[in-house]
C-alpha cells in the first residue's frame, strides 16, 4: 500500500440505528447513524409497520379531509350558482 493516500480504517466502526440496534463493521468512518436497519425493517421483521419519517401520510390525510369538505360544499352550492347566472343574463338583455 502507498503511504499517506489511504483514509484511516476503523475495523470496529459502529452503526447506530434509530431503533437502538448497534452494528459493528469495518469502515473509514468511526461512527454512523441510520434510520432503519435489518433489525427493524419490515422486510426482515415480517411485520407490516408504517414508516413515515417525513409526515407525508399525515399530510395526505389532511388534504383528503379538505377535499371531502369541498365536495360537500360543492354539492350544496350548484342551485345558487345557476340562479346567479340567469339573473346576469337578464340584466344584459335589458
Ligand atoms: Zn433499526
Amino acid at each position: 500500500m502507498k503511504k499517506s493516500i489511504h483514509p484511516t480504517y476503523y475495523p470496529q466502526a459502529t452503526i447506530t440505528c434509530s431503533c437502538g440496534a448497534v452494528l459493528t463493521t469495518g469502515s473509514t468512518q468511526a461512527e454512523m447513524t441510520t434510520e432503519i436497519c435489518s433489525a427493524c425493517h419490515p422486510f426482515y421483521t415480517g411485520k407490516k409497520k408504517m414508516i413515515d419519517t417525513t409526515g407525508r401520510v399525515d399530510r395526505f390525510k389532511k388534504l383528503s379531509e379538505k377535499a371531502a369538505v369541498k365536495k360537500e360544499a360543492a354539492k350544496a352550492k350548484p342551485a345558487k350558482v345557476v340562479k346567479a347566472k340567469v339573473e346576469k343574463k337578464n340584466v344584459i338583455k335589458k
